[in-house]
């Protein structure tokens, strides 16, 4: 349920219906919007009907019941685009893409900075790279851990960018929020609901990639977990899910960004390096997703792509990311957005 507010309902009285919803079972979410206030009420849906009494308190306008089983995350909540903004000032939802982009895993201090450097200067926004690697073969490179979190640490201070790193266990959250500027959930882990629940309290915003086979309203319970946990700054990730098809590693399901669009109030960026699994096929399909309504793109570059530990042949090389990077200015102003 969705209290709304009355124009300029002053604090007292916001505290007093907040207070309400508590003795009626449930958990109060106050949203400031620029016209007016609205409290989503969290709590079990049996028990809905008792929120009906709120209709008599000062300040209460109207009531509106939410349909979608995902409460914060719906647009029902909250209209408008949600913007998060990084450390560095950097903001992801708004009319400016938000471009992600560094190698799957952090290797070595020389080749996080390199990359660091290239990508800077091609035009990204933030560095990407893996220092926790959930690897579907436990004989695979399992990453650097606090080390590769150093080295990224040490690319930041170099080149300006803020990071990006996977997230992979609950008691790692105040060490990777220490070094990290954005958390991310890899698609692995869209279920570790302890994972969830901890990165509800994290002061950093979370990148909550698509699992292999989520279905959209799955992947937006997830979101739920995080947001309910009392971070509200959410980004989502399609990164290609299991399909059919064998041509590519993931089928990257575009259809997903309207949709999400539709739906939720987060912003929405596509992985087309996990989508499509082949550099061959990133260019074409970063440019789709940006024409498909999403918010930025996150993509794996690497200095060697030939010698990369993971993931080398869906990376691009620091020239064909500068291509991308063209392409994706020459875009923009047609579809109403900057780079
Ligand atoms: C990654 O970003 O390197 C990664 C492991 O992605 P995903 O979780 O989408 O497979
Ligand atoms: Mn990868």
């Amino acid at each position: 349920m969705i209290v709304i507010l009355k124009i300029g309902t002053p604090e007292p009285q916001v505290k007093t219906v907040c207070d309400e919803i508590e003795r009626l079972g449930f958990r109060p979410h106050v949203i400031v919007g620029e016209e007016r206030t609205v409290i989503a009420c969290i709590g079990h849906e049996k028990k809905k009907k008792d929120l009906y009494d709120l209709q008599s308190l000062d300040g209460v306008e109207s009531l509106v019941p939410i349909s979608k089983p995902y409460k914060l995350a719906s647009k029902e909540t909250k209209k408008g685009a949600s913007v998060v903004k990084v450390e560095g000032g950097v903001e992801i939802g708004g009319k400016s893409l938000c471009v992600m982009a560094g190698p799957c895993s952090v290797e070595s201090e020389k080749q996080i900075i390199e990359t660091a450097l290239a990508v800077k200067q091609a035009g990204a926004h933030m560095l990407r790279g893996g220092a926790f690697k959930p690897r579907t073969s436990p004989y695979d490179f399992q990453g650097l851990e606090e080390t590769g979190l150093k080295y990224l640490a040490k690319a930041r201070k170099e080149s300006g960018l803020p990071i990006i790193t996977e997230i992979v266990n609950p008691e790692d959250v105040a060490l990777v929020e220490k070094y990290s500027d954005v958390l991310q959930v890899g698609a692995r882990n869209v279920q570790n609901f302890a994972l969830l629940k901890e990165l509800g309290k994290c002061s950093k915003p979370v990148f909550l990639k698509r699992g292999l086979s989520s279905t959209i309203k799955e992947w937006l319970l997830s979101a739920e977990y995080i947001l309910a946990g009392g971070n509200p700054n959410v980004i989502l990730c399609e990164r290609g899910i299991r399909t059919f098809e064998t041509s590519t590693r993931n089928t990257l399901d575009l259809n997903a960004v309207p949709v999400l669009k539709d739906q939720t109030h987060l912003p929405v960026i596509c992985d087309p390096s996990h989508g499509t699994g082949n550099w061959i096929y990133v260019i074409p399909m970063a440019l789709a997703s940006i024409a498909a309504g999403a918010d930025g793109v996150m993509i794996e570059v690497h200095p060697k792509p030939e010698e990369a530990l993971s993931d080398g042949g869906q990376s691009l090389t620091f020239k064909r990311f500068a291509e991308l990077m063209a392409k994706l200015k020459a875009l923009a102003p047609v579809l109403g957005r900057t780079v």
